[in-house]
């Protein structure tokens, strides 16, 4: 059972596609990162998903249960941690929880759970604050435990991080990865690309709303060509390359050299051997494989240039 499942969604406001023919499946269990530049139609992709928007076409459903025509049971399947802090000011985190259970249809039952959640998120001396007198993170904190009050097995996190200091920031990751580890799928929207680098699996790239990349992480880093050499010159470097080289050159400060190379073609064997023979001397040698930020960048940027 795929956890999501997307089939030629589009979404128009007026004249602007939000959406155009989107499809993905993300399967159970997976870490999932949907990524894209503002005004991608990443929220508008949640939003249908949560049953808060209707597609203008296509169809999406959440493990089998169709969004629109099931839509309590697949809301039901959903836990969303929404990217604005949005709360009533005046109830207390034990009451936001306790309220939120409510519109699943869970009562006093679910008080252990509710604990459970309280307890993992650090939440405890907080319970009966009132919302208006806690930190951001911790409001934040709340948001997610919001989320998970009836134990959905898909969470989409949008944006959980923003704005959030390094502390807690590792802290949330670790919360994530152990909802991970426990079997529920994570779909996670961030601008910090070395995040996603770092926790998911899978990854979808949105752009002006179409998908312009979905892929195992790796496959994706693979599909990149090129690579860079940086090389620290010593003062006594010849500076004049072989014309060979000297395209491959890109920008660099002062006594250093910079080479973008292809990361089959160029062998770098082949190319410090032809440097050492232009009389190019360096002391150090580093060599940049791309991550993340530069697939992004680049398929998120080619056509912009047309
Ligand atoms: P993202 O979350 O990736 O930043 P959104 O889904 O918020 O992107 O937006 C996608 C596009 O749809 C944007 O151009 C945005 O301005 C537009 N949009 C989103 N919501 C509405 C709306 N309610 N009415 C009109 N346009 C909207």
């Amino acid at each position: 059972m795929d956890a999501v499942n997307i089939e030629n969604l589009g979404k128009e406001y007026g004249s602007l596609k939000a959406l155009s023919k989107v499809s993905m499946t993300i399967d159970e269990g997976a870490f999932f990162a949907l990524l894209g530049p503002n005004g991608a139609g990443k929220s508008t992709l949640i939003n249908i998903l949560a049953g808060l928007t209707r597609a203008t076409s296509g169809k999406a459903a959440v493990l089998g249960y169709d969004v629109r025509r099931q839509w309590r049971k697949s809301r039901y399947k959903l836990g969303v941690v929404p990217q604005e802090l949005a709360y009533d000011p005046f109830f207390t985190v034990r009451e936001m929880l306790t309220l939120q259970s409510g519109y699943f249809g869970l009562g006093a039952e679910n008080r252990p759970w509710l604990d459970e959640l309280i307890a993992a998120l650090g939440l405890e001396d907080k319970v009966d604050s009132t919302m208006n007198h806690l930190s951001g993170g911790m409001k934040r904190r709340v948001l997610i435990a919001q989320a998970l009050v009836h134990r959905p097995p898909v969470v989409i996190l949008d944006e959980p991080t923003a704005g959030v200091d390094v502390a807690l920031r590792r802290q949330l990751w670790e919360f994530i990865r152990a909802l991970n580890r426990e079997g529920h799928t994570i779909i996670l929207t961030t601008h910090y690309l070395e995040e996603a680098e770092s926790m998911c699996e899978q990854i979808a790239i949105l752009d002006r709303g179409r998908v312009v990349a979905l892929a195992p992480k790796d496959e994706l880093l693979s599909r990149y060509s090129w690579r860079h050499l940086r090389l620290q010159l010593t003062p006594e470097s010849a500076v004049v390359l072989p014309s060979t080289l000297e395209q491959k050159k890109e920008a660099a400060p002062q006594g250093e050299l910079l080479l973008r190379l292809h990361r089959e073609q160029d062998h770098i064997g082949e190319v410090l051997a032809a440097l050492d023979q232009a009389g190019v001397k360096f002391s150090d040698l580093r060599i940049h494989e791309p991550g993340l930020t530069e697939v992004y960048t680049e398929l998120t940027e080619a056509d912009n240039h047309v």
